[in-house]
C-alpha cells in the first residue's frame, strides 16, 4: 500500500485480489509512488507460476511513463481538434443553407449545382473527419453511450429520408420494409443512426442498379434490421475482413475503411451482432440484432 497514491486504494486491493485468482494478467498505467511522492506509471505483467507445489506471483514491471504522457497528449490534441472542427462546419452548413434556399435572393441553376456540389463534397469530409475521430475516441476508451427507448422505426424513417437523394443520384430503389409492431429498444440513439448511415451509404456506393432495401423485425428476443443491396456483392475470402479496421476490399474515394469497424464497435456495445451475407455480383446483406 504504501507505494501507491491513496486514491487506487480500493482498486487495488481488487485487483490484486483478482492477480491472485490468475484472473488479471496485466494491469496497464498503474500509478507508483516515488521516495518524494511524485507518480510515475508502469504496466504490471503478472502469471501464476507453481514451484514445488508451490503456487507464486510472477510480475513484471515496465515504467510506461513516457507513453502514458504522450497518450494523455494526443488525446487532448484530438480532444481539441474535434470540438474546434465542429463551429466551422456548422457555420459553412449555415451559409450554404442559406443561399441554397433562396433566402438571400434567388440563384440560377448552374449555382445551384456547383453549391450541390460543394455540399455533397462537405458532407463527405465531414463524414470522414468524423469517422477518424469516433474511432479514435473508442480507442482511447472515451466514448460515452447515451441509452434511452427509441422506436427504430422511426430512426430509420429518418435516416433514409436524409440519404435518399444518395439512392436517387444512382437511380436506385430505396425501399423499406418495416415491421410496424417493433417494441421500443434501449439504444443509443446517435450512434445506432452512425451505424445506419454507413451502411446505406455503403449499399448506395457499392451498388449501381436496382435497390437498396431496409427491413426492420422481431427474432426472438431481438430486434433485427437488415439493410440489403443488388450491387457487387464480396467475394467470400474477402467476407471475413471488411469489419476490420482500415480495410477497403477496394479503394474507393471519400472511404477510410473504419465505417464497419466503427459499425460494429457501436453494435457490440449494445451487446448485438452484425455480419454480413453476400454473393460476389449479387449483393449483399447486412444484418444487425440489438436484444429487446
Ligand atoms: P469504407 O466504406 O469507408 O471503405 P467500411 O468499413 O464502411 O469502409 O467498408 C469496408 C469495405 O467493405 C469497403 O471498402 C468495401 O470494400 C466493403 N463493403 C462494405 N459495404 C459493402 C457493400 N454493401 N457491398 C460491397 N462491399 C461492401
Amino acid at each position: 500500500d504504501d507505494i501507491h497514491p491513496k486514491e487506487i486504494a480500493k482498486e487495488l486491493a481488487e485487483k490484486y485480489a483478482k492477480i491472485g485468482r490468475g484472473s488479471l494478467s496485466l494491469w496497464e498505467n498503474l500509478p507508483i509512488l516515488r521516495k518524494d511522492q511524485s507518480t510515475f506509471y508502469v504496466d504490471l505483467y503478472a502469471s501464476i507460476i507453481v514451484l514445488k507445489e508451490k503456487k507464486y506471483i510472477l510480475g513484471s514491471i515496465r515504467d510506461v511513463t513516457e507513453r502514458k504522457h504522450l497518450t494523455d497528449m494526443k488525446n487532448s490534441f484530438m480532444d481539441m481538434v474535434s470540438h474546434e472542427l465542429r463551429t466551422p462546419f456548422s457555420v459553412i452548413k449555415e451559409s450554404y443553407s442559406l443561399i441554397l434556399d433562396e433566402t438571400l435572393g434567388t440563384i440560377n441553376s448552374q449555382q445551384r449545382e456547383m453549391l450541390d456540389m460543394a455540399k455533397d463534397n462537405i458532407d463527405r469530409l465531414a463524414r470522414l473527419i468524423n469517422q477518424v475521430l469516433t474511432t479514435e475516441r473508442f480507442e482511447s476508451g472515451k466514448m460515452e453511450y447515451n441509452f434511452a427507448k427509441h422506436d427504430i422505426n422511426k430512426i430509420i424513417n429518418q435516416v433514409s429520408n436524409d440519404l435518399q437523394f444518395l439512392a436517387k443520384k444512382k437511380n436506385l430503389k430505396l425501399i423499406l420494409k418495416l415491421d410496424q409492431n417493433l417494441p421500443k429498444v434501449k439504444i443509443d440513439k446517435d450512434k445506432i443512426i452512425e451505424v445506419l448511415i454507413n451502411l446505406i451509404d455503403n449499399a448506395v456506393k457499392f451498388t449501381d442498379q436496382g435497390f437498396v432495401k431496409i427491413t426492420s423485425r422481431k427474432e426472438n428476443k431481438n430486434i433485427k434490421v437488415i439493410v440489403e443491396d443488388s450491387g457487387r456483392g464480396i467475394k467470400e475470402e474477402d467476407i471475413g475482413k471488411i469489419f476490420q479496421k482500415f480495410t477497403q476490399i477496394e479503394r474507393k474515394p471519400g472511404g477510410t475503411g473504419l465505417g464497419l469497424t466503427i459499425s460494429k464497435t457501436i453494435i457490440e456495445a449494445h451487446k448485438g451482432q452484425i455480419w454480413v451475407e453476400s454473393i460476389y455480383g449479387k449483393g449483399s446483406k447486412f444484418n444487425f440484432i440489438i436484444p429487446i
